[in-house]
């Protein structure tokens, strides 16, 4: 018996230093005093002495570095080695682009809160504040979502001069060269205002491009000095439109694979013979070529003749090419997904061009890959997020707005549980997407590339956007089927997988970027192992290895003891922020981390190199991380906005969805482990009593859908910076507010109303005519007469539909594309 109780101490000592991570030294010394406390007071001297025989053969080893480095490091350092993941030179320029964030302190097994509470708040400068209130409206006013989309194909004429005049294309140009100079928050602000306006699928693209991985953007980064003093002005004034062709038809997700060609070689330019390129492509996808008078080419180049020096294939190379030069094709447009913002191919067969048109000059040849690997974490932190983000906001007032005013048996379509459920789901995909694009672009702000989270925030908030205009059309139904000029919500579905596709596809995102260089780039010990090992000097390289690799012994016994503990106690009494109202959340986080962190380690220990390959388990692993990112994400913005008690619902919404994502995405890691002991071993310790976490309750989804459909200050919080149309009263989401606030209002004579039909008081059938009726027969005072009937016809403006003369809808089908001559 008392020998039991011993191993019981023995084993919650060992898990106790464990957790607390302390260092082999004091471990060794306090198992040493439990040992001597043992020995003295419980055990037979034979058993004694094995004891002390044990514990000397595994701690004298260990603790003498004299012993420990040559007999145990090396051999674990050679064998590392030949287990290395192989790493392609793409892989590795990704890998070295961009900075680890908030995203590392998820592998750590342990976050610090105090860091995430100190980052500061994400704010606008008058300036900024200014521009989305004015600018931005205004051009969200010029643009008519049905005469873009249907009747021209294009921004009207004057929505584009507004575009230039005002700078849309500068915001990340610095002032001396007559740019805007937004804060990455700001312009991500400005990204999502226009989202949430009905034409965002077709003026977001335009408004972003120039302003994410482009042009302007390299330029700032590699640019020649001339050559930035000869765009960067052109560019901020729009006196110059760009685009970035990259793609080709052959190299799409793997755009290392570019066919597209430059030869140095000797040629005329201005009459003179200088060293150039022909340079071959054919590009496709390339949003504003077909109006581009600048495009930027990322191509491969080749001097087969030696001109520059010995090397014949000099490797991805970005070049400024302006479009009026003979030979470049551009014009002619692709249609994506109903939002035709301008987008097409390019094309051009041995075009003759200086290399001072290489962005950088002749020092950036060979250098485009890592160019746009270092530039890419930064756009793709704003742009598609922010679009995504505005896209959810006016599709969860569009929608909460519709529920109440939409009435199937007697009442709003809102108090059915079915909708209420959808709504639910709009509500607090609206609320995480906000949280993580803000969270993002405060990142750049505060000086990182976030690679890793720039592909979390990139796959998860479209695909969130895309799943909240899915539960806009399932709520809005018929009215969202029938496209016109009454319908406000089904272009953002047409056009959500245009987000889903562009910078990265969302399935590859999900199964090769987030875990694939997360796993290496955030791990606290990885990648500096694979860096020591790879150190050319063998007694360095054994020096950093041993410091790294029992350091990186140690997080694993912490993170299988935390996993352990806090699997049984759910994180309770684990470290929880200053907020009270969130400790649970940052402990259930302090448990999922410390499983990330564990099992991370087991599924690299078990796989090696082939992880990358399994892509379904690096996937899974990914949303563990990629979920504790969202949840984060929304902690920090229920502060920032000020800790709103009323705003509680919606944050324990988001992070109960995304720990019911979390565990679901570890059992499944679990189960397809292909190492079966170290399955089980990982399902003991991440699951000791079951699956844990359970998805948002009925009972909070309804208050998720209240809180939608009741105006208010929570409403306006959950969609900050929506387009609303001060002028268009009668239209878009400015109507739908207005037949809201009318049915709420008026709620209590809608209800005598029913009631006065279902007694038989009333018998029309026709709701205008019960409405008379019930005035006829004194049911309404003449005020509340006028009020139903002004509240009908603000009801039926909204649940309208168009129709159409059958000859203007032959109008587009008369019209026969055709392929650009290059890809026929
Ligand atoms: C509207 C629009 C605008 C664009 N604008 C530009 C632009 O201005 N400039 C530019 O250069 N490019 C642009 N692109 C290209 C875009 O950024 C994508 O890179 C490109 O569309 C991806 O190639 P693809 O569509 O041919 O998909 P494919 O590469 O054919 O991929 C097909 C599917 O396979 C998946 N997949 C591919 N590889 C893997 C993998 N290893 N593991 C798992 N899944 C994988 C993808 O996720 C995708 O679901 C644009 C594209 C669109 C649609």
């Amino acid at each position: 018996m008392l020998a039991i109780a011993w191993i019981v101490v023995f084993i919650a000592v060992f898990i106790a230093l464990a957790y607390h991570r302390v260092s082999l030294k004091i471990a060794t010394a306090a198992i040493g005093v439990l040992l001597a406390l043992c020995t003295l007071t419980s055990t037979g001297f034979g058993l004694g002495l094995f004891l002390w025989l044990v514990f000397a053969a595994v701690a004298i080893p260990l603790n003498v570095t004299a012993i420990r480095k040559p007999y145990i490091t090396r051999p674990i350092l050679d064998l590392f080695r030949e287990v290395l993941p192989t790493l392609s030179a793409t892989e590795r320029t990704a890998l070295d682009a961009g900075t680890v964030w908030w995203e590392g302190e998820m592998f750590s097994g342990a976050p610090n809160w105090n860091r995430l509470e100190q980052l500061p708040p994400a704010e606008l400068s008058d300036e900024e504040q200014a521009f989305l209130d004015g600018p931005v409206q205004q051009l969200l006013d010029l643009c008519d979502e049905w005469k873009i989309t249907h009747e021209d194909g294009d921004l009207p004429p004057e929505a584009w001069r507004f575009i230039k005049d005002n700078k849309f294309w500068a915001m990340i140009i610095p002032k001396q060269y007559g740019g805007l100079e937004f804060s990455a928050y700001a312009h991500s602000c400005v990204l999502s205002k226009v989202g949430s306006g009905p034409a965002g699928g077709t003026v977001g693209p335009i408004v972003a491009v120039p302003n994410s991985l482009g042009p302007a953007e390299l330029l700032m980064h590699y640019g020649t000095d001339e050559q930035k003093d000869h765009y960067l002005p052109r560019l901020a004034a729009g006196e110059e439109i760009p685009c970035f062709g990259l793609t080709s038809p052959h190299a799409g997700s793997d755009a290392g694979a570019i066919p597209d060609q430059g030869i140095v070689c000797k040629g005329e330019w201005n009459g003179e013979q200088v060293l150039g390129m022909k340079l071959t492509w054919d590009k496709r996808y390339i949003t504003l070529a077909p109006i581009a008078t600048v495009l930027g080419l990322a191509f491969k180049m080749y001097d087969p003749d030696g001109l520059l020096g010995e090397t014949t294939e000099l490797g991805v190379t970005c070049a400024l090419v302006p479009t009026d030069i003979e030979g470049v094709n551009t014009g002619r447009r692709h249609y994506p997904a109903s939002a035709p913002f301008q987008n097409g191919p390019t094309w051009g067969d041995d075009v003759f061009v200086p290399l001072s048109f290489i962005i950088g000059g002749q020092d950036m040849i060979g250098q485009g890959w890592r160019m746009l690997m270092e530039c890419l974490s930064v756009g793709r932190s704003i742009s598609l997020p922010s679009g995504s983000t505005g896209d959810a906001i006016g599709n969860a007032r569009l929608t909460g707005a519709y529920a109440v005013v939409r009435r199937q048996f007697n009442v709003s379509i809102g108090a059915f549980e079915g909708i209420q459920e959808a709504l639910a789901r709009i509500g607090g995909k609206a609320y995480a997407c906000e949280s993580v694009r803000r969270f993002t672009a405060n990142a750049v702000d505060l000086g990182e590339k976030p690679s890793v989270a720039s592909a979390i925030a990139k796959y998860h908030v479209t695909t969130m956007g895309q799943q909240v205009a899915k539960d806009t059309m399932d709520v809005h139904a018929g009215k969202a089927v029938m496209l016109g000029p009454s319908n406000p919500v089904a272009r953002s579905f047409q056009a959500a997988p245009v987000n889903i596709t562009v910078e990265g596809a969302n399935i590859l995102t999900r199964s090769m970027m987030i875990y694939g260089q997360g796993a290496i780039r955030c791990h606290p010990y990885v990648l500096d192992e694979i860096e020591a090992a790879n150190n050319e000097d063998k007694s360095a390289a054994l020096d950093d290895f041993d410091d790294l690799f029992y350091g990186h012994i140690g997080h694993d016994f912490a993170a299988a003891a935390r996993s352990l503990v806090m699997g049984i106690t759910g994180g309770l009494g684990s470290a929880g922020g200053k907020t009270d109202a969130l400790k649970p959340y940052y402990q259930a986080m302090n448990r999922y981390s410390a499983n990330l962190a564990l099992l991370s380690d087991i599924a690299m220990a078990t796989l090696g190199g082939s992880l990358k390959f399994r892509e379904s388990i690096s996937a899974r692993l990914g949303d563990v991380l990629s979920n504790l990112y969202i949840a984060s994400a929304t902690v920090k913005r229920f502060v920032e906005d000020g800790a709103h008690a009323d705003d509680l619902p919606l944050v324990q919404w988001v992070c109960e969805d995304a720990f019911a994502t979390v565990e679901s995405a570890l059992a499944g890691v679990i189960r397809h482990l292909p190492n079966r002991p170290a399955a089980w071993l990982a399902s003991l310790l991440i699951f000791p009593l079951g699956l844990h976490a359970r998805v948002p309750s009925d009972e909070l989804g309804r208050r998720i859908a209240a809180l939608v459909q009741q105006p208010g200050a929570t409403r306006d919080r959950l969609t900050p910076r929506c387009y609303i149309s001060a002028d268009k009263k009668d239209e878009g989401l400015a109507l739908f507010e207005r037949a809201m606030i009318a049915t709420l209002d008026n709620a209590e004579l809608q209800k005598k109303l029913v009631k006065a039909c279902k007694d038989g008081t009333i018998t029309a059938d026709h709701p205008a005519e019960q409405i008379e009726a019930a005035g006829k027969a004194e049911l309404f005072t003449a005020e509340e007469l006028r009020r139903m009937r002004d509240l009908y016809a603000l009801q039926m403006a909204v649940i309208r539909v168009d129709d159409f003369d059958p000859e203007e809808l032959k109008s587009v089908a008369k019209k026969k594309p055709a392929a650009s001559p290059k890809s026929v």
